[in-house]
C-alpha cells in the first residue's frame, strides 16, 4: 500500500463507520425496505472510495458528499438493470439490444400462459403427461415442410446438440471458408470442439469443391456441416459444393449432412425490400438431414433455437438427454407459440421485426421531416441525409435498407451520446465523427415522444 499523506491519519478518522453511515442514509430516505445485505454492501463501496480518496491526499469530504457519494453509486449499481431503451440504430436485429421487439398482444398472451399454470407438458385429452412444445413444433413442421422440428434455448445449443448427438468422437468435415465467428462468442470451431467432434477441415477460404469433402470423408465420419455464411459475404473467385452434392456423397458414405442457417427465414418475403435470403424449407429440399435456425432473428420470436429434420433424427435428439439441458422455458414458448401463430394464420407481417423491415423510405423520410420541425420549434437544427439500416442479427450483411437518418450536430457529440444514453429512457443513436444520427425504423411510434424529449433534454445538457 502506498504510504499516507501526512495528514491522513486525521482525515480517516473523520470518515464515517459503517454503521453510522448506514443511519444517516436511513434518516436521509436514500434507502428504504432495501435488505441488510444490499445497503451493507454499497456503504461499504462508498466508504472504501473515500478512504483511497483521503489516503491520495485529499481531505474527508463532508457527510452530504458522502451522501451524495453513496446515492451515485446505488445509480451505479442499478444502471445494469435491463430496462426499456429507444433503438435509433436503424439496425432491427440488434444482438445487444435484445433483436426481435415482440409485439405487445403476443406478450399479453405469454403474461395469460406464464401468470397461472398452463399445459405445458400435460396432455388435456388423455390426462396423461404431454410432450413440450408439442403444438409449435408441430406448426413449424408444418410450415417449412419438415416432417419434424425440436425447440431449444437458442441456435447455438441446437448446434451443439446435433453434434454431441450425432458426432461426438467423430470427426465431422466443414469448409475452410465456413469456420466462422457469429456474433459475440458463437465460433464453430469452438463449440465443435466443445461438442467432442473432431474437426477436419476441408478446402480454402474462398473454395471448397464436393471433391475436397469427398476425399477428406473416412472411417470415423460421422457429418459433414455446412453453415450458412450470415454474417459476412465472400466475393471474387468463389465456389462452394450444393447441398444437393453434398446429400449425394453423404448418402453414398451413409453419413449425415447438417445446415446451420441462422437466419431463420420461414415464409417468403413479405415485401420485396429485402432480397430473399436462404430458407429452412430450402436447406431441408436440397437435402439436409438437419437444418438449425434461431427464432430471434428473421423469425422475429423470443431467443430460441430450432432443428428441423427428419423425424427419427429429431427423435433421437429430443430422447438425448442434453435436450433436457436446452429445453426452452414456458416463457420462451408461450411467447414463440403466438409468434408461430401469426405465421400460420398469415400474418407474419405484423410481427414487429417485419413491420419494421417494411418500412418504406418514403414513410421513414415522412416520419423523420415531421420529427425534425419539432425539434426546431424547440431550437434544435436537424438535418434529413440518406442513409442506411440493417437488418442487424448477423444476417444479410451486404444488404443495407435503404433509409433516411435525422443528422444533429450537437457541440460535443461524446458528451450528447453520453446524455441520450443516461436518459431516464436511454436512448441509442448512431455515431459518426461529430455527428449524431437517427434512424426512425427502429423506434416505435409510441416511443417517438420519448425520443423527443430525450433529445431535447440532452441538447439542453449538454451546451455550454
Ligand atoms: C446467429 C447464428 C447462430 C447462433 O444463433 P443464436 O440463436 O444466437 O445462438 C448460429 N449459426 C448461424 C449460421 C447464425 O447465423
Amino acid at each position: 500500500m502506498a504510504k499516507s499523506a501526512p495528514h491522513s491519519d486525521s482525515e480517516l478518522r473523520k470518515i464515517p463507520g459503517v454503521d453510522t453511515l448506514l443511519v444517516l442514509a436511513r434518516d436521509r430516505g436514500i434507502f428504504r425496505h432495501e435488505v441488510d445485505a444490499f445497503r451493507v454492501y454499497l456503504v461499504r463501496r462508498t466508504l472504501k472510495k473515500i478512504r483511497d480518496l483521503v489516503l491520495s491526499g485529499s481531505s474527508c469530504p463532508e457527510e452530504d458528499k458522502i451522501l451524495s457519494a453513496l446515492s451515485r453509486e446505488i445509480d451505479s449499481f442499478n444502471s445494469s438493470k435491463m430496462r426499456p431503451i429507444i433503438n435509433a440504430t436503424g439496425i432491427v436485429l440488434h444482438t445487444n439490444l435484445g433483436r426481435a421487439p415482440l409485439n405487445e398482444d403476443v406478450l399479453e398472451k405469454t403474461i395469460e400462459l406464464a401468470n397461472g399454470y398452463a399445459n405445458l407438458e400435460f396432455n388435456l385429452n388423455t390426462g396423461q403427461r404431454g410432450k413440450r412444445g408439442e403444438w409449435v413444433t408441430n406448426a413449424l413442421a408444418i410450415l417449412t415442410g419438415a416432417e419434424k422440428a425440436l425447440v431449444v434455448n437458442n441456435c447455438a445449443a441446437s448446434v451443439f446438440h446435433a453434434l454431441t448427438t450425432f458426432a461426438s468422437g467423430k470427426e465431422v468435415i466443414i469448409s475452410r471458408g465456413e469456420l466462422v465467428q457469429i456474433g459475440g462468442g458463437f465460433r464453430i470451431p469452438d463449440i465443435l470442439k466443445a461438442s467432442g467432434a473432431i474437426l477436419h477441415e476441408v478446402g480454402t477460404t474462398n473454395i471448397t469443391t464436393i471433391a475436397d469433402y469427398s476425399r477428406a470423408i473416412n472411417k470415423n465420419t460421422a457429418v459433414i456441416l455446412k453453415v450458412h455464411r450470415s454474417n459476412f459475404y465472400l466475393e471474387g473467385h468463389t465456389e462452394e459444393a450444393s447441398l444437393q452434392d453434398l446429400r449425394k456423397l453423404a448418402d453414398l458414405h451413409e453419413i449425415l449432412l447438417f445446415f446451420d442457417l441462422g437466419s431463420g427465414d420461414i415464409v417468403p418475403r413479405p415485401l420485396s425490400l429485402l432480397p430473399d435470403e436462404v430458407k429452412v424449407q430450402d436447406g431441408l429440399i436440397h437435402g439436409a438431414h438437419l437444418v438449425t435456425t434461431s427464432c430471434d432473428k428473421l423469425l422475429g420470436g423470443p431467443q430460441g433455437g430450432v432443428t428441423f429434420g427428419e423425424k427419427k433424427y429429431i427423435d433421437i435428439l429430443a430422447n438425448h438427454p442434453l435436450y433436457r439441458v436446452f429445453r426452452p422455458g414456458r416463457l420462451t414458448l408461450a411467447s414463440l407459440q403466438e409468434v408461430i401463430q401469426r405465421y400460420l394464420s398469415g400474418e407474419s407481417k405484423s410481427l414487429t421485426s417485419w413491420a419494421m423491415l417494411s418500412l418504406s423510405p418514403e414513410e421513414i423520410l415522412a416520419r423523420a421531416e415531421k420529427f425534425k420541425e419539432r425539434l426546431k420549434t424547440s431550437g434544435i437544427e436537424a438535418t434529413i441525409e440518406k442513409g442506411e439500416g440493417a437488418v442487424g442479427g448477423g444476417t444479410l450483411p451486404d444488404d443495407p435498407i435503404e433509409s433516411w437518418l435525422i443528422a444533429l450536430k450537437p457541440q460535443d457529440a461524446e458528451v450528447f451520446l453520453t446524455k441520450l444514453r443516461q436518459n431516464e429512457t436511454p436512448v441509442i443513436p448512431r455515431i459518426s465523427k461529430d455527428r449524431i444520427f437517427l434512424d426512425l425504423r427502429t423506434v416505435l411510434s409510441k416511443d417517438e415522444d420519448l425520443l423527443f424529449s430525450a433529445v431535447t433534454t440532452a441538447f439542453a445538457n449538454s451546451t455550454a
